[in-house]
């Protein structure tokens, strides 16, 4: 008995100490308007908002930019993309012929992992560089399975042109690869049954790493146009195949939370959620929504940036609504601070350790928010204000707007952006312009890592954008 004891005395402060699991799930696209618990009225999203109301839900929670490859790039390393040369003037995104990806000495969420004995798995849409020095592999991450870009690419000479590409796709439109690790395994890969897979391989790699401690970054593809759903939810939603594809999202959240509980883990992993940007308004309803923001996918409105964002972690997140300003790029630090981990210190981190907020325990200490297009600084938000120096829609305009003065919008009262109050606070706008300044002179130049593209990859790129009609599919994004 006695021996019991001191056994016990020796194992119960090791199991209070075991550093957390964290799981992240990224949706891709997806808006701010399309979660039930987000005021969506025809989507039905149970786990999501289950999600919400057992933990916390935020509701000015923001990505680094408002499209996939630098916004990917925002949330591994703490840092907007702007100083790794994950965002550019001309590429917005990487493409199947580009040459470039997430420089080797970006330090990502699983590398701060790794020393500490974490198994780490990167599921889903990668898109931060596909060939083989950029792999998930090679950024602290043990394992992986999913498309390296986005699921729209690589189109087919076959693929019909016009709406119907993005009506009606066939898995046989795009030759997008499924790897494992890095091996293609499946080519073209299908899509009706990836967010499943996906699921699959995330619930297989929980309950073999059950012993702890794990991080899963898993990156749903969807719903991205094309959109792709299971024969289960074929039909399913009032919305529509974009709203089966986001209710099967929705199903896959559910299985890892059931998982979870199931291995007895839900009380020492945090699980989050959110999505890489936007809503796709080009495509119209195949598109999401923004709900009350103004603006989509691809701009620095509200639309583009701020996204649903939820955290879960029962008898630890207090579980509550959130006002205050986060990032994707605070969850590195934040991970940080809760497993323990070291975040570098050789380099400029954009996040903030919002770990005194889900815990009930204190205030964000984010209060700005830089809102970057290609190599320009578009918006600050400070507080409540929000300062836009240029403007330009998601898609489709040329020319970017500047604005001198700035437009200015009251986000408190004013989260749509319709009323510029500018003339009445020049206090405040001198205030933003001080702050935009001094962040601009902390950007340093670095190589642009989307600019490069191989030139025999462009040529039957540009054979098959011919062959598409050149629609939005093949443009860039
Ligand atoms: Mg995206």
């Amino acid at each position: 008995m006695a021996l019991l004891l001191a056994l016990l005395l020796v194992l119960v402060p090791a199991a209070a100490a075991a550093p957390p699991n964290i799981v992240i799930l990224f949706a891709d696209d997806l808006g701010y308007g399309d979660l039930g618990v987000y005021g969506n009225p025809t989507i039905r999203t149970p786990h999501l908002d289950r999600m919400a109301v057992e933990g916390q839900k935020w509701t000015d929670f923001y990505v680094g930019a408002s499209v996939c490859t630098p916004s990917r790039a925002a949330l591994l390393t703490g840092r907007l993309p702007i100083r790794n040369g994950m965002m550019s003037a001309k590429n917005r995104v990487l493409f199947p012929d580009s040459l470039g990806g997430l420089p080797q000495e970006e330090v990502t969420i699983a590398e701060i992992l790794k020393p500490l004995g974490y198994a780490t798995m990167a599921i889903g849409k990668w898109h931060l560089g596909h060939l083989p020095q950029y792999l998930p592999t090679r950024q602290g991450f043990d394992a992986y399975f999913g498309i390296p870009y986005s699921n729209d690419m690589d189109k087919t000479p076959g693929a019909p042109r016009g709406p119907e590409l993005w009506k009606h796709p066939k898995i046989e439109y795009f030759n997008v690869p499924l790897m494992r690790d890095e091996k293609i395994i499946e080519r073209p890969a299908d899509q009706t049954t990836i967010t499943r897979r996906y699921t699959e391989e995330a619930v297989r790699f929980i309950r073999r790493h059950k012993g702890g401690p794990f991080f899963v970054y898993l990156a749903y593809n969807l719903p991205h146009v094309p959109l792709f759903r299971s024969p289960k939810f074929a039909g399913v939603s009032l919305r529509g195949l974009y709203g089966d594809v986001v209710e099967e999202i929705d199903w896959s959240v559910g299985r890892i939370l059931d998982t979870l509980e199931e291995e007895g883990l839900a009380r020492n992993t945090l699980v989050v959620f959110t999505s890489d940007n936007g809503p796709w308004l080009i495509f119209d309803e195949f598109g999401g929504s923004a709900g009350p923001l103004r603006g989509g996918k691809g701009s620095t409105w509200e639309g583009g940036m701020r996204e649903p964002a939820l955290f879960w972690w029962p008898g630890k997140v207090r579980p509550g609504t959130v006002h205050e300003l986060g990032s994707t790029m605070d969850l590195l630090p934040t991970i940080a601070a809760i497993t323990g981990a070291e975040a570098p210190k050789d380099r400029v981190l954009d996040g903030y350790d919002l770990s005194p907020v889900l815990f009930g325990k204190g205030k964000s200490p984010r209060k700005e928010m830089f809102y970057w297009r290609g190599d320009k600084l578009f918006a600050v938000r400070l507080g409540r204000y929000k300062a836009h120096f240029y403007t330009r829609s998601g898609y489709r305009h040329r020319q970017e707007t500047a604005h001198e003065p700035p437009l200015l919008f009251d986000l408190g009262v004013d989260p749509g952006e319709q009323w510029d109050v500018a003339g009445e606070h020049p206090d405040v706008i001198e205030k933003i312009r001080k702050l935009a300044e001094e962040h601009k002179a902390s950007i340093e130049p670095v190589k642009d890592q989307l600019l490069e593209r191989s030139p025999e990859a462009l040529t039957s790129r540009a054979a098959s954008a011919k062959a598409t009609g050149g629609l939005p599919l093949g443009g860039a994004r």
